[in-house]
């Protein structure tokens, strides 16, 4: 390692938080705390605090963007100028734009379109607070957004990053972990088939730290859908029977 590199992982094999290698921050996801959109979420993952509001299906305009046989997601992604240590210029750019296309077609493998000829599904995900990790966190609570608005949908989105950091694979990377790491892989399932749905890496992995990263992540999307799933039961007072067997 160079001389002048920022260690991040101790000689107890602990991130510079105190964390294990598959160990997630702390998550808190709200449902349902705006009364003006369809649906909506509210999610803090670390550092990150994330607003989002769905309003639709409704009738999808201009109708020229109208498709006849399903609705169309659209997915805006948005950092607030406060948002990160350098106040983010407002309005899109190409990375928001990335952000928000590869969510639409997350939610779109998810939500049953096709039950919504010429509609559109408009989820605003405002990231409030940035801290690694926003597009998967602003992902997972979208798809409570969209359960709350009554869209339905063939299984809720859930996701997480794993990467490299200082030569070993860890889960849901730091913003010193993002940004002095080797590598950031996001992935988002759909957890009844275990479908992936997002998918992306930045960095290099050998095929064996690619197969670690999804292993972790698949295993921490089980609590972190338990976590949406009690978000929902929170907002309708409902208690939780499970899902059998
Ligand atoms: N970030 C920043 N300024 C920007 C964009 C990103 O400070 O204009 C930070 C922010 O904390 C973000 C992190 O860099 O969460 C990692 O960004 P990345 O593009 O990897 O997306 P994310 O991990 O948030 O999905």
């Amino acid at each position: 390692m160079e001389a002048n590199k920022i260690k991040l992982i101790n000689e107890d094999n602990l991130r510079l938080d105190g964390r294990s290698f598959n160990e997630l921050r702390p998550i808190k996801i709200q449902a349902g705390i705006l009364n003006r959109a369809d649906g909506s979420a509210y999610i803090e993952w670390g550092g990150n605090k994330i607003m989002v509001g769905v309003y639709g299906p409704k009738e999808a305009y201009p109708k020229h963007s109208q498709d006849i046989d399903h609705a169309i997601v659209k997915a805006r992604y948005n950092m607030a100028a406060f948002s990160v240590d350098e106040r983010k210029r407002p309005g899109p750019d190409r990375r928001t734009m990335e952000i928000s296309k590869v969510i639409s077609e997350a939610l779109s493998s998810s939500i049953m379109i096709e039950q919504f000829p010429r509609a559109e599904i408009d989820v605003y995900i405002e990231v409030l607070q940035a801290d690694a990790g926003t597009r998967i966190a602003g992902l997972t609570a979208a798809t409570v957004a969209l359960a709350d608005a009554g869209v339905p949908m063939r299984d809720m989105v859930v996701g997480c990053t794993a990467g490299k950091v200082d030569g070993h694979m860890v889960l849901d990377l730091s913003k010193e972990e993002d940004n002095y790491g080797e590598a950031d892989i996001p992935i988002a399932i759909m957890p009844k088939t275990g479908e992936i749905v997002l998918m992306q890496m930045d960095g290099d992995v050998t095929e064996d730290e690619l197969y670690q990263a999804m292993d972790m992540i698949f295993e921490a999307t089980k609590r972190i859908s338990q976590i949406q799933r009690e978000a929902l039961l929170n907002k309708y007072k409902i208690q939780d029977i499970g899902e059998g067997e």
